[in-house]
Order: structure tokens, then C-alpha cells, then sequence
């Protein structure tokens, strides 16, 4: 049993830490909201009165933020807590800088710090099937993996620090583009009169096919688990979509890579966005290049 804080107890972080909890181990978290604070005492965590209060005790502390800034000022306050050797996990999605920011304030205080953002959502979550995408020392990555193996079913080493960030947005910015490129195929695909289903018997067992054609197919039908087959709701919301779009394309910029695609697909996510989908699952983005209304 390993004493673990969590802080960040959301749609993510809630779920994760009670798998924490259910495998064993001892759960001390912390949320600004006390609703989500009430639903992990529910599930069987200790609730602490503050981030700093939380850390105290703890051998591993996990964060599960929004974004890179609430990474930088929560580890700012809780660092200075932590007893010698606590290893410390970011598993937000946060952009690359703050990222490595993080690690270097964790290293001038001698505590090793991994960064392991998350794909598989909230189902994943719960579920604790989520894939970690780990950046930092090898050594941290030894002793954090037994803890995220308890909340995910597929942990991979990525690099250094900030290398968990920079596998994340290099994947959802693939499977952004890709979406776009499916949801295209099908809007030019009606234009000429081809079924939903005969463009998809051809294009999932030939050169088009991809996840967001197999898995997550954008029109209702071919595939029935797909969101399309449910008005759309999320899934994975296109709001989220947006957000790591625009991280991949800040990260691309720092560091002087072409993204031509990326750079589209960030603007199409952010009009959707604008046209009040930013709640509608990000498949949902077909409804957008057809012109539909509403
Ligand atoms: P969320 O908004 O539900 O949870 C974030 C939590 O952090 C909130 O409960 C908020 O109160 C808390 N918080 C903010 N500042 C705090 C502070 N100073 N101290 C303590 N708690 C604080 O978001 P989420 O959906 O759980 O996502 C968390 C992260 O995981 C994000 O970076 C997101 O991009 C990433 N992610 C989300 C999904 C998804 O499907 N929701 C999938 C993969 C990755």
C-alpha cells in the first residue's frame, strides 16, 4: 500500500483516484470544488483541507488539471511540502514549456516528477483501461508505473521530460486531421450519391482506412458504438479537441515544425467550436463541413 495524494479530482482525476483506492491503496485528495471532494470521500479517499495539506505524508502525488498554468502554480505550492524522494506525476494535458517547466522546479528540489497525460477519457477513466504517455527519468518511470497500472491497461515510456506532452498532441493531432479527412470523404461521398455504407465496406479494408473511419466512424450506421449514433454527445467533447490542437500548434511553433494540417484542422475545430459544438463529440464535426444549421 503506497500513500498517494491526489489533487485534481474532476471528470478524470475523480474516477482515477478511486481506482487508486480500489486497488489499495491510501488516497488523500484535494479539489477546489468540495462536490467533487464529497464524491471521492464517497469512493473511499481521505479528503485533505488544502493542495499543500495533502502532499504531506505522501510517497507519490498524481495532479489532474486543466492546464499548464494550474500544473505550474499547484506544484509551485505543493513542492515545498513534500519529504524527501516523493515522486511527483502530472497526468494533465498540458502544453510541452510548462511541462518541462515543471519538471525543473521539481529537480531543483531533488524530487523526481514524471509527466503521463491520458487518452481513453472518461470511460477509460472509470473503467481504468487509459493509456499513459510517460516523459522523464527512467527511474521515476520504474516506480510510478505499478501506481498507473492500477488506472490504465497500456503504459509507455516516452523520453525525457515533457515527452509524455509531446506523444499526446503529436497523437490527437493525427486523429484531429484524420477526423476532418474521414468526414470529408463522406460529405463528398453523398454529393455523389454513394451510401454511407459502400464507401465504408471499401475505405475500412482498403488504403483510407483509420480509427476515426473504424473505430469512431462520423456518420450513424457502419459502425453502431460510434457517437454519430447518438446525436453526437461525447465521447470525446470537440471543445477537448480544440484545446489540444492548439497545444500541438503552440508546440509547433516553438519549435519551427511545418503543421500545415494541423494548422487547418486547429482553425476548423475552433469555427465548430464558435457555432456553440464546442459540447458535441468532435466526429460531430461533419455536420459542420456539410453546412448543416442548428
Ligand atoms: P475537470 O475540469 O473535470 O477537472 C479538473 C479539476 O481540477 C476540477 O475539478 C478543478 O476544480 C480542479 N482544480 C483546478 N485548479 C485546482 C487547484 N488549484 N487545486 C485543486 N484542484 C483544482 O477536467 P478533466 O476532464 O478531469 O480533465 C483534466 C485533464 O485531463 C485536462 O488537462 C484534460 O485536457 C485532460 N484529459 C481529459 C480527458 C477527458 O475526456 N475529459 C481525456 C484525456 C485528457
Amino acid at each position: 500500500m503506497t500513500t498517494i495524494a491526489f489533487i485534481g479530482l474532476g471528470h478524470m482525476g475523480g474516477p482515477m483516484a478511486a481506482n487508486l483506492v480500489k486497488a489499495g491503496h491510501h488516497v488523500i485528495g484535494f479539489d477546489l470544488v468540495s462536490a467533487s471532494c464529497d464524491q471521492a470521500k464517497a469512493d473511499g479517499a481521505i479528503i485533505a483541507a488544502s493542495a499543500s495539506a495533502a502532499v504531506k505524508e505522501a510517497e507519490v502525488v498524481i495532479t489532474m488539471l486543466p492546464a499548464g498554468k494550474h500544473v505550474l502554480s499547484v506544484w509551485s505550492d505543493i513542492l515545498p511540502q513534500m519529504g524527501p524522494g516523493t515522486l511527483v506525476i502530472d497526468c494533465s494535458t498540458i502544453d510541452v514549456e510548462s511541462a518541462q517547466k515543471a519538471h525543473a522546479t521539481a529537480r531543483e528540489r531533488n524530487l523526481p516528477s514524471l509527466d503521463a497525460p491520458v487518452s481513453g477519457g472518461v470511460g477509460g477513466a472509470k473503467a481504468a483501461t487509459l493509456t499513459f504517455m510517460a516523459g522523464g527519468s527512467k527511474e521515476a518511470f520504474s516506480r510510478a508505473e505499478p501506481i498507473l497500472e492500477k488506472m490504465g491497461k497500456r503504459i509507455v515510456y516516452c523520453g525525457e521530460a515533457g515527452a509524455g506532452q509531446a506523444a499526446k498532441i503529436c497523437n490527437n493531432m493525427i486523429l484531429g486531421i484524420s477526423m476532418i479527412g474521414v468526414a470529408e470523404a463522406f460529405v463528398l461521398a453523398e454529393k455523389l450519391g454513394l451510401s454511407h455504407q459502400a464507401l465504408f465496406d471499401v475505405a475500412s479494408t482498403a488504403s483510407g482506412q483509420c480509427w476515426s473511419l473504424t473505430t469512431y466512424c462520423p456518420v450513424p450506421g457502419p459502425v453502431p458504438t460510434s457517437p454519430a449514433n447518438n446525436g453526437y454527445k461525447p465521447g470525446f467533447a470537440a471543445a477537448l479537441m480544440l484545446k489540444d490542437l492548439r497545444l500541438a500548434q503552440e508546440a509547433a511553433l516553438a519549435s519551427g515544425a511545418s503543421t500545415p494540417l494541423g494548422t487547418e484542422a486547429a482553425q476548423l475545430y475552433a469555427l465548430f467550436d464558435g457555432t456553440g459544438h464546442g459540447g458535441d463529440d468532435f466526429s460531430g464535426i461533419i455536420n459542420f463541413l456539410r453546412g448543416d444549421k442548428g
